[in-house]
């Protein structure tokens, strides 16, 4: 294995499924929905594999997909994006985020992102050979996390090509506020870097947020230089269906094309016609999804607390942060790995999403994307804990 590879083990995701399906336990840990998504989308997909979509689509995605993006961007975010030219679809949105990094980066070119982060993360600015500038978010006043502007100023240089934000957050449920936003904002333009968002989570920002979502692209002097990044697995629940895209000006995206030619070429033909007809249903559609994920939210959140938790609410995503130490925890990884045998729950350590293990050393995340009984199941066994 290639030296700058050799950081890098199995996932956490898979490492702790695996776990889940080994001990029967309720999983909590790699976030992914129990139910299926809306009927409308599934019966297209249904009906394309009848109908002979299963051959090569176009390189950049089916038309009517790309003109579906198109239009969701702009009803919800008032963005006006090209469908010829400046979107392509993806293999999710891990795919987008390695196509961009490889595309944007030189060898040693250094990215500002913000710990912890996401892991694909660290693994795509690795293989471009870049260099990971990693800011941390710490749990602050009010149980919203925050970062230091100053470590963020600091964190850009002369060498800083791009920064990658997401935003509502994984793993911390942190919705990044105006303020901070426009942080970023400057920063890119003093140093003339590029942004990549990866927006995953766009429709998933409870109505108890410090602030609604909003794409960095909506502020001055970005939509130039941000390369927008979304898939179907959250909004739509179908994250087995990976697909995802990109959008921004017409010479970024090209370039994230050239990438993407020889990743995967192409993805899933019959599934595109349906994420389009996703993607057009009304607003609904994405209000409800949103409130049932809230209700969701509330009943773990409330849950957590009551099994001894020190519990982070998130204003977004469907992960919720919680401090171990109050029921004696000292390490995320231990609790995680030991909590199955002690409880039949399977939840992920936050830590291994940072550079600096410290900060993340008591944190463990909880996925609550699940049907409400298996909530209620997965809290009465968090309770022995106590
Ligand atoms: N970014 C974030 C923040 C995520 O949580 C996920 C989903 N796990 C992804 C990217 C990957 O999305 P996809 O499954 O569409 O590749
Ligand atoms: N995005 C999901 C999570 O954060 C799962 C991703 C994965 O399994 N790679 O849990």
């Amino acid at each position: 294995l290639v030296a700058r590879m050799r950081p890098f083990g199995t996932t956490i995701f898979a490492e702790m499924s695996a776990l889940a399906v080994r001990t029967g336990a309720v999983n909590l840990g790699q976030g992914f929905p129990d139910t299926d998504g809306p009927p409308e989308m599934l019966a297209a997909a249904a009906e394309a594999l009848r109908t002979g979509h299963n051959q090569y689509p176009p390189g950049p995605g089916i038309p009517a997909l790309r003109a579906a993006v198109a239009a969701h961007q702009r009803r919800f975010w008032g963005l006006a994006y090209d469908p010829d030219d400046e979107i392509v679809v993806t293999a999710g949105a891990t795919e987008a985020i390695a196509a961009s990094i490889l595309a944007l980066c030189e060898p040693g070119d250094e990215v500002v992102c913000f710990e912890p982060y996401y892991d694909s993360y660290a693994a795509s600015i690795a293989l471009a050979g870049a260099v990971r500038r990693p800011v941390t978010l710490r749990p602050a006043a009010g149980g919203r996390y925050a970062f230091d502007p100053a470590e963020l100023r600091a964190a850009f240089g002369p060498r800083t090509r791009l920064v990658l934000l997401n935003s509502p957050h994984n793993p911390t449920g942190k919705v990044f506020t105006p303020d901070e936003l426009a942080l970023v904002a400057e920063l890119c333009r003093e140093r003339d870097a590029y942004a990549v968002t990866d927006e995953v989570y766009e429709h998933l920002v409870f109505p108890d947020a410090a602030a609604p979502h909003v794409p960095l692209a909506t502020l001055p002097g970005m939509r130039e230089r941000t390369l927008r990044i979304s898939s179907a697995g959250k909004t739509f629940s179908c994250t087995g269906w990976k697909v995802g895209w990109v959008s921004g000006p017409a010479p970024l995206v090209a370039a994230v094309l050239r990438v993407k030619q020889f990743l995967t070429f192409v993805n899933a033909g019959p599934l595109q016609p349906a994420v389009a007809v996703a993607l057009a249903l009304p607003d609904a559609y994405f209000a409800e999804f949103a409130e049932g994920m809230r209700r969701r939210r509330d009943q773990l959140v409330h849950g957590l607390t009551d099994a001894g938790f020190e519990v982070l609410a998130p204003e977004g995503t469907y992960f919720v942060t919680a401090d171990v130490t109050a029921l004696g925890g000292r390490d995320g990884v231990e609790f995680c790995r030991s909590l199955p045998e002690r409880c039949g729950v399977v939840a992920v350590p936050t830590q291994v999403f940072y550079d600096d293990t410290e900060a993340g050393r008591r944190l463990v995340r909880f996925a609550f994307c699940k049907r409400p009984e298996v909530l209620t199941e997965a809290v009465a066994r968090l309770r022995r804990l106590k």
